[in-house]
């Protein structure tokens, strides 16, 4: 199996990247952001709970999150590898996504940060707020907040890849293609080794 982790702040362009890489690699795409909105636009206990998290900018508890991962790798056990997209979020979340590789004898290849400057963050986020019809996008004070987060819990997870040596800096500026270039060089390299 080959695992990726595409990392970096909201706005910094996962998701749009994501969508390109699993199609390029023949990944299974899980975005933990898109599992827990199918749960809310389907009003699941699980969504109801989530919903009061992201609607103030916070994470959703670990254990919900970890849980959700845990069912969708069960649901997927074909997959030739994963393409993990807003996850994870926190050092609890890493250190159980590690257990769960390894029950499945596998590992997180590498994790792919994308380097955003902070005004082109803003930019795009605004652009967003306005275009994705997602309640914590048109808020300015949520995005803040989810930045903020970003900052304090997330952060921390890139350290933890860093001191695993899987961490790799992209630079995330530019248009989708040129961004999309560079993961893929990025990722023909290795997988070539
Ligand atoms: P995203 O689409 O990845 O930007 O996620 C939107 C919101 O869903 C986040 O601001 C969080 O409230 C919640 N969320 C998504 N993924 C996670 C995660 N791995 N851990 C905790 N909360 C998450």
């Amino acid at each position: 199996m080959y695992n990726l982790v595409l990392f970096g702040p909201p706005g910094s362009g996962k998701g749009t990247q994501s969508e390109k890489i699993v199609e390029h690699c023949g990944l299974v795409h899980l975005s933990t952001g898109n599992l827990l909105r199918e749960e809310i636009k389907n009003k699941t206990p699980l969504g109801m709970e989530a919903k009061s998290f992201i609607d103030k900018g916070h994470l959703v508890p670990d254990e919900v999150v970890i849980g959700m991962v845990d069912s969708y790798f069960d649901a997927h056990k074909d997959a030739k590898g994963f393409l993990f997209d807003g996850f994870p979020r926190t050092l609890a979340q890493a250190k159980a996504l590690d257990k769960l590789m390894a029950l499945k004898k596998t590992a997180i290849a590498q994790v792919l940060m994308l380097d955003v400057d902070q005004e082109e963050l803003i930019k795009r986020l605004v652009h967003r707020g306005k275009t994705s019809g997602r309640s914590d996008d048109a808020d300015e004070n949520i995005q803040r907040k989810r930045q903020e987060v970003y900052r304090s819990e997330t952060l921390p997870v890139a350290d933890y890849y860093t001191k695993e040596k899987k961490l790799a800096n992209l630079d995330g500026m530019g248009s989708i293609d040129e961004i999309f270039g560079r993961i893929c060089s990025y990722i023909d390299k290795k997988t070539k080794k």
